[in-house]
Order: C-alpha cells, then structure tokens, then sequence
C-alpha cells in the first residue's frame, strides 16, 4: 500500500478486521518510513459465499449462523458475546485469506463446511474447554458444519 503521507510502499500491518457484515477488511498500518499510521479498505467478496457440504449441496454462507451455534455451544459458559464475535471475525479473516488463495484457481467463492467446522474447533479450544467439547461431539457425528449447526440449536432447546 502506498503511504498517502510520503508515497513510500512498504509499511506493516498493526491491526486488522473485518466490518460487522464480513464484507471488507479494515488494515491499520504503519508506514516503515515515515511511521504515520493511516486504514485501508479492502473489499471482500461480491458473489455470496456458499459452503460446500460434504454431500456436495451448497448453501450460502450466513455469519449469523456461525455465531449462534457458538453461542449455543457456550450456553451457561463465562463467555460474553464479545469474544464469540471476535472469533468470528477470525474465522472470516481466515475464510478471505482462504478465498484469495482458491479463487484464481477454482473461480468461484466456496469454501468446505469441513474447513469452516475445524476453525470453529480451533476457536472454542481456545475460547472454553466445555464449549468445545459440546461443539466437537455434535460436529463428529455429522462432520458437517450446516448440519450441526442446526444441531446445536437443538441442544440448547433441550436444556430449558
Ligand atoms: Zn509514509
């Protein structure tokens, strides 16, 4: 990126995020040669990402969904929505880095419910052991990340 304060185009990156609708990445960064700090925008994705299920339908990929089946995982868990949306974020960052690196080659924005599923994985491992647990057992027995979504709403029915 070139600097808007001196043109130089070498500069870090010092934090980064995706906009509430995963539709653009926010960069903060510092040029190396002036050190300003200035935010660039990238945009994301212009088809709707769908998510390969393991029978080989597809459906669109849907933030909210992702986020309420790591809620329902961490029901009656310490965990505030905050960090659940945070992970989120993460994932999404993944999934556009993911994407960059598959489209050129497949032309079409997809990515496999399987690699969805295993960042959540990694993302409740880290968020709560309990949650996890209850996450990682319902995902073996569908190994499908649209399936055991709806899934795990199910669990949190149950409960009341
Ligand atoms: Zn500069």
């Amino acid at each position: 990126m070139r600097c808007p304060f001196c043109g130089t185009e070498r500069d870090r990156v010092v934090d980064t995020r995706s906009s509430k609708e995963g539709r653009a990445i926010r960069r903060r960064r510092e040029c190396l040669a002036c050190g300003k700090r200035f935010t660039t925008y990238e945009a994301i994705e212009l088809v709707p990402l769908q998510v390969v299920k393991l029978d080989g339908r597809r459906e669109p990929y849907d933030r909210q969904k992702l986020l309420l089946g790591m809620v329902t995982a961490c029901t009656k868990r310490p965990v505030n929505l905050e960090t659940i949306e945070a992970a989120v974020d993460r994932i999404e960052e993944k999934l556009e880095e993911q994407l960059e690196g598959s489209q050129s080659r497949r032309g079409a924005s997809e990515i496999e419910g399987a690699w969805l599923g295993e960042r959540v994985m990694e993302e409740l491992e880290e968020i709560d052991p309990v949650a996890y647990v209850r996450f990682a057992s319902v995902y073996r027995k569908f190994q499908d990340v649209t399936e055991f979504m709806d899934e795990l709403k199910g669990l949190s029915g149950g409960e009341e």
